[in-house]
């Protein structure tokens, strides 16, 4: 045993990297596997600004800290110690495990790694943005699209996406509008299916938004016409929260939102002993499908373990 593993304060089977809906998802599991587990958490999950999280069946439309304090209390009851703190190194133990560092100082053993730590929404720098983000700027229609449906719906043309976004919001208004902003002009493609869905084309750099008694009411062009609207779509760069993985080698794939770390259909990544799930690893995966994703890794963990031991224990009675 190195010297560094003697000092270990806690040894786990299994260390979750971020407590949202992925980490905790796989706690359940391995809580219930009666596998020693710690979920550590930097509390700092994608969906803090909205009010209500939708789209989750049995859950829609819950307080997005609501349903985290309810996963809380429900790995709580099988053993998982859940621990406020964000991880800053994990590192291969050179056995079968891995060093976990977290930024109070503790230093824990984990023979296998779950990182769920989600990822950063990079907003478009228009002024007054940030702060309607979550409330009047969208990122999602099936998110929150319903709520606000037949509405005067402006979408700022991603980078990435384009039209896209306008061409899906056309199904929850038929007043919608597309700024252009600083995206590249529209395909031939795409400008015939905006056109056919009706949807108005502003050129020009959107300058700000307009916003009254705490409500968005238009957009504000860069020549200063002032577009009257009541929602505002905004596509934002995805900046995965990867940096634990790719320290370990963990190889990553190109997406349309950038490259992103590779997981097998359980989680596991191509570095051995460790899986991932939800936003860390998925662009576009919703709350349920983080859940589904942390779910899948951590029964994968619970497995590979088992197996792992089994086979150790039968190399040791054939040595007898
Ligand atoms: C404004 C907004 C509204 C949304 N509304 C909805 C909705 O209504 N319905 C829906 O289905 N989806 C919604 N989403 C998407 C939803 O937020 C994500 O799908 C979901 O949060 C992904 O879960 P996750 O567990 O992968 O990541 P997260 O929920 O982001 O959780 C990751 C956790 O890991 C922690 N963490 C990160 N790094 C570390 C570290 N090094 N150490 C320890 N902890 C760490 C973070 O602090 C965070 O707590 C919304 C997104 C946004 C931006």
């Amino acid at each position: 045993m190195s010297e560094h593993s003697r000092t270990l304060e806690q040894r786990y089977d299994v260390v979750v990297v971020g407590g949202g809906a992925a980490g905790l998802s796989a706690a359940l599991v391995l809580g219930r596997s009666r596998r020693r587990t710690l979920v550590v958490d930097a509390g700092e999950p994608r969906n803090t600004p909205a009010a209500h999280m939708q789209g989750y069946l049995t859950r829609d439309g819950m307080p997005p800290a609501e349903f985290l304090e309810a996963g809380r209390r429900e790995i709580a009851a099988y053993g998982v110690e859940w621990t406020a703190g964000r991880v800053t190194e994990a590192v291969p133990d050179g056995a079968d495990g891995f060093v976990v560092t977290v930024d109070d100082g503790r230093t824990v053993h984990a023979r296998r790694l779950v990182v769920t730590t989600g990822l950063v929404d990079e907003l478009p720098p228009v002024e007054g943005l940030a702060r309607r983000w979550g409330k009047d700027v969208l990122h999602c229609p099936y998110c929150h699209g319903w709520e606000v449906r037949d509405q005067a719906f402006g979408v700022l043309a991603h980078p990435v996406m384009g039209a896209h976004q306008a061409l899906m919001v056309s199904q929850w208004s038929d007043d919608v509008t597309l700024f252009l902003h600083t995206a590249a002009p529209l395909s031939p493609e795409d400008r015939a299916r905006v056109a056919a869905a009706g949807i108005t084309v502003v050129t020009g750099e959107v300058a700000g938004l307009v916003v009254e008694e705490d409500r968005l009411t238009g957009v504000r062009m860069a020549d200063g016409r002032v577009v009257e609207r009541a929602v505002l779509l905004a596509g934002t760069l995805l900046s995965p929260r990867d940096g634990l993985l790719t320290a370990l080698g963990a190889a990553t794939q190109d997406t349309p939102f950038g490259p992103f770390v590779t997981v097998d259909a359980t989680g596991r990544t191509s570095v051995p002993g460790v899986w991932a799930a939800g936003n860390a690893v998925g662009p576009a995966e919703q709350v349920i499908n983080a859940a589904s994703g942390g779910y899948r890794a951590g029964a994968a963990v619970n497995g590979e373990l088992i197996l792992t031991d089994l086979d150790r224990k039968a190399a040791a009675l054939v040595r007898g």
